[in-house]
């Protein structure tokens, strides 16, 4: 139907990027890519239209993205040209074809199109031989100042050769090394880092692109002190194990942001000052500085306290009831000591799902009056009850009264 639109509005339509890398590849890719020579936004608002899709433009950028059903996501864009004057600066934007926004992209394996107009419909618009670094797996830059120009490149260039299992061709290689050589990577903005970073902790195989990434440049350009840990590997298949189980077990059916359990991980050995200077300067989002910052305060504390012999079941949930499920898991996940492994077990399967009989209206009812208080008794009933010292409403309301 896009293909239909683009005709009667006379514009050229394109797939493009990582849909069309993942179709030839034979691997899913959810987000749809489009590029039109001509004004991508107007395209937008006509397709969002005739769809009923909801359209969100991005005027500055002339781009768009309609979003539908089911988490249903197109990015349209209008195909433009970028020349960089400075290097790591963003470039500076102009109208283009399909042939110069191919040529803007990182990857050769990325800057291929499908035609979607129906004199074209489906073929395969390969300028600079993407196809063929797809089949001899090959991760290539489009020209020597790649890096230069863009340096969070590198990072993609890591991820891309580790989650493909693909190699960097000698040549972008060496255009890494003159890359890092020239330190690009301490000149980029630090949120675009960030991007690049979040998108490699997302990987589903993360830590061999953490690994290659600090034998080609270490860490120091996300901050010094920061190193790699031959344990990564194995805790974050522990990890992911335990979060599974918590999807399938825990009574709060919430699904974890796993990629936050490993920046737990891969900020684990920094201190706390350089910690949360790291996450300022990065703009790293509140929820997860908040995680990785506990975390780091936290998991050591919290695993001994809950190895201690004699805590009650109420003790064991006022330590972990402030944390959130990342890091809880994280310690489930992590630690070698079978009590504490219960106690998290139990605290997350069957205490943090206890719900009480009694209500507000019903200490109202006794006489009491509503304010701060009234949580601090359903507290303590509650803890009661995670003891198992109660039964039923009428033991509740008989705490209550004492
Ligand atoms: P993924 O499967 O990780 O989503 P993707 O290729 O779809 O991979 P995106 O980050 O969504 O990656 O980017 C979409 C496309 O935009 C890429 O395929 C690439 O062509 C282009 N692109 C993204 N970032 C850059 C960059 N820094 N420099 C040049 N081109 C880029």
């Amino acid at each position: 139907q896009a293909g239909d639109l683009a005709d009667e509005m006379g514009l050229r339509a394109y797939l493009v990027g990582g849909f069309v890398r993942d179709l030839l590849l034979g691997s899913g890719h959810f987000d749809i890519d489009l590029v039109v020579e001509g004004d991508g936004i107007r395209f937008a608002q006509e397709c969002g239209r005739r769809l009923s899709l909801k359209v969100v433009a991005h005027g500055h950028f002339g781009t768009a993205t309609l979003h539908g059903l089911e988490g249903f996501k197109a990015d349209i864009a209008s195909a433009r040209k970028e020349i960089y004057e400075k290097p790591a600066a963003l470039p500076c934007v102009s109208k283009g074809g399909i042939k110069d926004d191919l040529f803007r992209r990182d990857f050769t394996i990325n800057a291929m199109a499908i035609g979607i107009n129906r004199h074209c419909y489906g073929e395969i618009f390969d300028f600079y031989g993407g196809r063929r670094d797809l089949e001899s797996k090959t991760i290539r830059a489009m020209h020597p100042l790649s890096f230069i120009d863009d340096p969070t490149r590198i990072l993609r260039a890591v991820r891309f050769e580790k989650r493909f299992s693909f190699r960097l061709e000698s040549r972008t290689l060496l255009w890494i090394r003159q890359a890092l050589a020239r330190r690009m990577l301490f000149c980029v903005q630090k949120h675009r880092l960030r991007d690049e970073l979040i998108l490699i902790f997302k990987e589903r195989r993360p830590v061999p692109v953490l690994k290659r990434l600090w034998g080609l440049c270490g860490y120091s350009f996300i901050s010094p002190g920061l190193v790699y840990r031959e344990g990564w590997n194995a805790a974050h298949t522990r990890m992911q194990k335990a979060a599974c189980w918590f999807a399938a077990h825990a009574a709060h059916k919430r699904s974890l942001d796993t990629y936050v359990m490993l920046m737990c991980l891969f900020f684990e050995g920094l201190a706390l000052r350089r910690l949360k200077e790291t996450m300022l300067a990065f703009a790293f989002r509140k929820g997860e500085s908040r995680r990785v910052l506990s975390y780091r305060k936290d998991a050591a504390v919290l695993e001994r306290r809950l190895a201690k012999q004699d805590l009650r079941p109420s003790e064991a949930y006022r330590l972990l009831e402030p944390l959130a499920y990342e890091v809880v898991v994280l310690v489930y996940a992590l630690s070698a000591k079978k009590r504490v492994k219960d106690r998290i077990r139990d605290y997350l399967v069957v205490h943090h799902g206890t719900r009480l009989h009694v209500r507000g209206e019903d200490l109202a009812f006794l006489g009491f009056r509503p304010g701060p208080h009234f949580k601090k008794i359903l507290m303590a009933i509650l803890y009661a009850k995670v003891d198992g010292k109660l039964e039923g409403k009428n033991e509740e309301l008989a705490l209550a009264k004492k």
